[in-house]
């Protein structure tokens, strides 16, 4: 029988760096001890972390990796290390000062932890690739010995959850994300390049900060949800999987993401390949967690007809008046040619106004909208499908 994956699912109920750094202590040993962590970082490594920093956001926000959780996972991998940096390049802003506002590059600057920006890039080819072998990836992440990725649990509208498959997607540089949405303009396939883009930079270890989450418009807009759980392994899958349980999709394969790890075998998904340490699914599941989006894939013989009801079936990015304020900046970040989205002058207000029938629902709009003035909506043949009554 082959082995399962191990994932230590942790209770640790505040952002305080003595109790994180004991409850990652209690997780790594559950998974093999120091004999696990000199495995994981054999002498002399060079180890990289990967925190989310989706965009400039202040210390305590849900969008991005909590500084003191940083800071415990420092204190522990400084014993097998001396060489520790981090970095990210977010969805949209200036990568140093996403590590400013959210708190890291202080924390990393108070243990001698540098800091990439991930800036310079290297063209590299995947010859075993699932769906794309041509990359363009962030040098400090290929280059690294060890990757260690610090994702954070929120909602996502495309992928309906991001965790710790999604957040190597910041190890792509800055704007040259955009291309990725227009070349994969559907979930699943943008899933089999997230799946690509770890294998690329063999991403080691996985540690999931869920102490806050994020529910409803995620990854950006969404609400605080405290969860109070921290979520560790080797296999990204693996904790994803036991994430996305924990959240309310029973069925992991309802995720885009684990649909394509599942069928291309990419890594372990389903709750038998998968041996759950520490906590229970069952103790740490809230009841009332607001999910971004239903489950379920829909797949017909014809990709032509697939497409179509895609199309029909998908949310809508819809506007909430409202909030809006007129920045354009849904229009800047939305990847196509030429832009889906105009701004109009309705009322004295510069709004934004989307040509729905060229979107590919790649969802950077919701996602990158500084006040959450974007939320998703389904059509009514959309709401009958998915049964989903909002
Ligand atoms: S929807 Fe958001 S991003 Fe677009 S113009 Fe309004 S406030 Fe700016
Ligand atoms: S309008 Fe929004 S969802 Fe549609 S393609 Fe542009 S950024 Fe993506």
């Amino acid at each position: 029988m082959k082995k399962k994956e191990k994932v230590a699912l942790l209770r640790c109920n505040e952002y305080d760096v003595n109790l994180i750094e004991k409850t990652l202590r209690e997780g790594f040993e559950l998974l093999g001890g120091d004999k696990f962590l000199r495995e994981l970082i054999s002498t002399g490594s060079k180890v990289l972390l990967k925190p989310n920093m989706l965009s400039i956001e202040k210390k305590e926000s849900p969008v991005v990796t909590n500084y003191k959780l940083f800071e415990a996972v420092i204190r522990i991998i400084k014993d097998y290390s001396s060489n520790i940096s981090f970095g990210d390049s977010p969805g949209f802003g200036d990568s140093k000062k996403a590590a400013e506002r959210s708190g890291l590059i202080q924390v990393a600057d108070k243990y001698g932890v540098k800091f990439d920006p991930f800036k310079e890039s290297l063209h590299i080819k995947l010859e075993d690739s699932i769906l794309c072998r041509s990359w363009n990836i962030a040098k400090a992440a290929y280059e690294t010995d060890v990757l260690i990725t610090l994702p954070k649990l929120k909602t996502h509208a495309m992928a309906y959850y991001t965790g710790a498959v999604k957040n190597q997607f910041g190890c792509v540089p800055g704007t040259q994300k955009a291309t990725w949405h227009t070349r994969m303009p559907n979930a699943n396939n943008f899933c089999k390049m997230l799946l690509d883009l770890n294998t690329l930079v063999k991403t080691d270890f996985a540690i999931l900060d869920g102490i806050v989450a994020m529910e409803g418009n995620g990854p950006k807009n969404g609400n605080p949800k405290k969860m109070d759980t921290i979520i560790m392994g080797k296999s990204l899958t693996a904790v994803d999987s036991v994430a996305v349980r924990l959240i309310g999709y029973d069925n992991p394969l309802d995720t885009p993401v684990l649909k394509e790890a599942y069928d291309s075998k990419w890594g372990a998904v389903l709750p038998d390949e998968i041996e759950i340490l520490g906590e229970t699914i069952e103790n740490m599941k809230p009841s009332d967690f607001k999910l971004c989006r239903k489950g379920g894939n829909f797949y017909f013989i014809s990709p032509a007809v697939t497409n179509f009801l895609r199309k029909m079936i998908a949310p809508n990015p819809t506007l909430i008046e409202n909030k809006c304020i007129g920045c354009g900046r849904c229009r800047e970040v939305c990847p196509e040619t030429p832009k889906v989205i105009s701004m109009i002058n309705e009322n004295g207000k510069s709004i934004p106004r989307w040509e729905m029938s060229r979107c590919i629902r790649c969802f950077c709009c919701q996602e990158l909208c500084p006040v959450g003035a974007i939320e998703t909506k389904y059509s009514t043949l959309g709401k009958i499908l998915k049964m989903d009554k909002r």
